[in-house]
């Protein structure tokens, strides 16, 4: 594909951490001939003017995507029906409909019945991030060397596919594509259940008696601070994650419970060795973190 403009208008339904970090990128690699955002408040509006993130601002997501080739929805998932209901009767045939939602087998369930004929609907997840949110927060190198996973339902168009998938490597991410249902999988290893447990963390020391609890952040160097970091993550965006993803993260929680159990099991018992022997294999997986850039 050609450099250059890949899209004429594009409309960013959000413009937090994810869209605003979309928004700066299009802009840096002269992606889009124009911006639309879309936002719940003005305030977040007059930020994302401020920033210089878009040409147009309004409240209204029909508005906001009227005449766009591309509509990339950036806001926590469970915004997503209303907004598509809003939109629909002014998405452009031919135009493209896409997301950054963390959970993509309920995009499709839920979104697809409600996509006019002749817009081509391509779930995607680029999966870099941070623990900031709203539009302050967003840069356009959040994306760079990260891997961003498209879901496109069966019979997709090849060439939205292909224009979508070369925005996304243009912003500096490796695009890979595959079933919503093996992503939703791996994501809830990879991404949802650390959340959950740092969530667990955090919350069962803040349950913590008092004169304990001053303690905590004391000594928090000591391995809890990185799961307030993880644990201090947008609640609302979190929350519908969880209800999105419940099937998956269940299966994985219930696989985490039964290991859990093993090492409280092996502590209880002296098994040292059993101890050890995790923990070494465990090493490795972060070299390979590592080896693979994604540290
Ligand atoms: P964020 O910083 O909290 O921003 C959310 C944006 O959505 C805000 O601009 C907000 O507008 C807007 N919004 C919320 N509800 C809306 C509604 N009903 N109508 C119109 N706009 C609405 O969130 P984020 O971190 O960018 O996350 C956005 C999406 O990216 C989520 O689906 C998440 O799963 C996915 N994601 C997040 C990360 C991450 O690390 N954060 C990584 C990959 C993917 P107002 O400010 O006006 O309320």
């Amino acid at each position: 594909m050609a450099d250059g403009i890949l899209y004429r208008r594009v409309a960013l339904i959000g413009i937090g951490l994810i869209g605003a970090s979309l928004a700066h990128a299009l802009r840096q690699h002269g992606l889009a001939g124009h911006i639309t955002a879309c936002a719940r408040t003005e305030a977040t509006l007059a930020t994302a003017r401020r920033l210089d993130l878009c040409d147009a601002a309004t409240l209204d997501p029909a508005a906001a995507v009227a005449d766009a080739d591309l509509v990339v929805l950036c806001t926590p998932l469970g915004a997503y029906p209303d907004l598509v209901r809003a939109m629909a009767p002014a998405l452009a045939p031919g135009a493209t409909l896409s997301d950054v939602g963390s959970v993509k087998q309920s995009v499709i369930r839920e979104l697809g019945p409600l996509v006019p004929d002749g817009v081509h609907l391509i779930p995607g997840h680029p999966v870099a991030g941070t623990e900031h949110s709203g539009p302050e927060a967003g840069f356009a190198e959040l994306f760079e060397g990260r891997y961003c996973v498209l879901t496109p339902p069966p019979g997709t168009d090849e060439a939205a596919l292909a224009r979508l998938s070369e925005m996304w490597r243009r912003c500096g991410m490796t695009v890979e594509t595959m079933a919503a249902e093996h992503h939703d999988l791996v994501l809830a290893i990879t991404s949802h259940l650390p959340h959950l447990i740092a969530y667990t963390i955090v919350g069962t020391a803040t349950d913590l008696e008092v004169h304990l609890k001053a303690e905590v952040a004391k000594f928090s160097a000591g391995g809890f601070r990185d799961f307030t970091r993880i644990a201090s993550s947008d609640p609302v965006m979190w929350r519908d994650v969880f209800l999105n993803n419940k099937e998956a993260v269940l299966e994985v929680l219930g696989c985490f419970s039964e290991d859990l159990a093993a090492l409280q099991r092996a502590i209880r018992w002296g098994e040292g060795d059993k101890l050890e022997a995790l923990f070494r294999r465990t090493r490795e997986i972060r070299r390979e973190v590592i080896d693979a850039k994604q540290a």
